[in-house]
């Protein structure tokens, strides 16, 4: 009897001749992307600029929709829709892929610059699960947009090119961290001691190193200390993607949490075959602190994007978005957790997921007792196997980790509500929401053929 094992084999193994240059060439420009999209901001131009070359227009021009057009939907440049109009009837439902494109970081705080021991630095507020003292002592930059009073928008990146300054956020000299030492890992480094070193030279009239650097922000970009107040500045690690390993089978990155899901839905969307189906990718904004907002799932926005289809294609009626919805299909495109083999103590190594072992399916979420958890139906979770098998996508099925040790959730779960058939299906992570965040070549691109495959399938899922 053959297969009656479930025998789970790295995918680096018996690749099929010229794979592995392939995988190598995707991945390269996968980090070119994340070295030019390090916030959601950065994000969306580079997603709306390659969805334009490739034909797509702004929905809001349309005046009406036909098979094959391809539209996308630009949220307040922080989140994007795209959408493939298929041929297929669209009570007959969507295949939709969604991703999220904002990551952990530290925000500026409204009010940042001040002067203190003689040094200048910025307030920041950490957004996300980050662990603080994670970004102490390592190279800053900092993005952003300035929005003046008068609509006058300025684009900030300072600590990105090889020419710029980088910023900090220092550490205290283990010499005398006697008292640190001593306190909790969460509890050492507090969130208002996350300040940002940023200049040092003081005024030659007044003596006063704030008064210095507000001068410096004039000179170069026109601003005064009030155009804080409208802004929306992130500190983001300074280094750059890199491959790791002797074998460079690795990324080692910021933020790919979850751009990783998002770049390889985006090349997904773009290279999948017509099916008749209507295609969805949603690129998101703010699932790192829930999804909420209107740029973030949990509103409306969404469901305005599904509507502005049905009215354009002249097919809306009261109910018609439900029905869409409750045939639709998604993957819920977002990380989990590889196991480490330094912290295996918290996996489940029947159920965890192994870096290399191509992408992971987490048929559900949440913690202690499933609470929170979009549980994926069986017939749905055989359907997503179905295209998979068939279209030799290499996939594992785990969990994020041992019970009772902790949980998480994505994006799923609000999609599911609305009625949609959802699993969650992206890349496994070792070192997730760190600063530097460790993902596999393989797996990266297995969820490349994944979203792929799952946007050509169009069978209805057999309930
Ligand atoms: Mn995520
Ligand atoms: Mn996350």
């Amino acid at each position: 009897m053959e297969n009656i094992v479930n025998k789970k084999v790295c995918g680096w193994k018996n690749l099929e001749v010229g794979k592995k240059e392939k995988i190598f060439s995707f991945c390269d420009k996968y980090m070119d992307f994340l070295n030019e999209a390090k916030t959601e901001r950065e994000a969306v131009k580079l997603i709306i600029g390659k969805l334009k070359n490739q034909g797509f227009v702004s929905i809001l021009e349309k005046e009406k929709l036909e098979e094959g057009d391809k539209v996308y939907y630009n949220n307040r440049d922080k989140a994007v829709f795209a959408a493939i109009i298929g041929k297929d009837e669209l009570r007959n439902g969507v295949h939709i892929v969604g991703a999220h494109i904002d990551s952990p970081r530290l925000d500026l705080k409204p009010n940042p610059v001040y002067e203190d021991g003689r040094l200048a630095l910025l307030k920041t507020h950490y957004y996300g699960g980050i662990k603080k003292y994670q970004w102490t002592a390592i190279p800053l930059a900092i993005h952003g947009v300035i929005v003046k009073a008068n609509g006058e928008k300025q684009e900030i990146c300072i600590g990105e090119d090889e020419k710029d300054p980088i910023f900090t956020i220092t550490d205290l000299l283990p010499h005398l961290s006697q008292n640190q030492n001593t306190k909790k890992l969460s509890e050492a480094i507090e969130g208002e001691s996350l300040n940002l070193l940023v200049g040092s030279i003081p005024d030659e009239k007044n003596d006063s190193v704030k008064e210095n650097i507000l001068r410096l922000l004039h000179e170069k970009y026109g601003i005064r200390e009030i155009d804080f107040y409208s802004s929306e500045i992130e500190i983001v690690p300074a280094f750059k993607a890199r491959s790791l390993g002797f074998d460079c089978s690795m990324v080692s990155s910021y933020g790919q949490d979850d751009r990783v899901c998002a770049y390889t839905l985006l090349e997904a969307l773009l290279d999948s075959r017509e099916s008749g189906i209507t295609k969805v990718a949603i690129f998101a904004d703010k699932e790192e602190i829930g999804s909420v907002g209107n740029t973030g799932m949990c509103s409306e926005n969404f469901d305005y994007f599904i509507n502005k289809i049905l009215n354009l294609k002249n097919i809306n009626h009261v109910g018609a978005l439900n029905e869409v919805y409750c045939q639709s299909k998604m993957l819920s495109a977002d990380v989990g957790a590889g196991l480490d083999p330094n912290y295996q103590d918290v996996s489940e190594k029947n159920n965890a997921s192994f870096i290399g072992y191509g992408v992971e399916l987490n048929k559900y979420t949440g913690s202690r007792g499933k609470s929170g958890a979009s549980d994926a139906n069986a017939e749905f979770v055989a359907y997503i196997r179905g295209v998979f098998e068939k279209n030799n996508v290499k996939y594992q099925v785990s969990e994020l980790g041992k019970v009772d040790i902790g949980g998480g959730g994505t994006i799923a779960y609000i999609l599911a509500n609305k009625g949609v058939d959802v699993i969650d299906c992206g890349v496994p992570v070792i070192s997730m929401h760190s600063p530097y965040e460790v993902t596999s070549k393989y797996d990266i691109y297995s969820a490349y053929e994944g979203y792929k495959a799952f946007f050509e399938s169009f069978q209805k899922v057999d309930y």
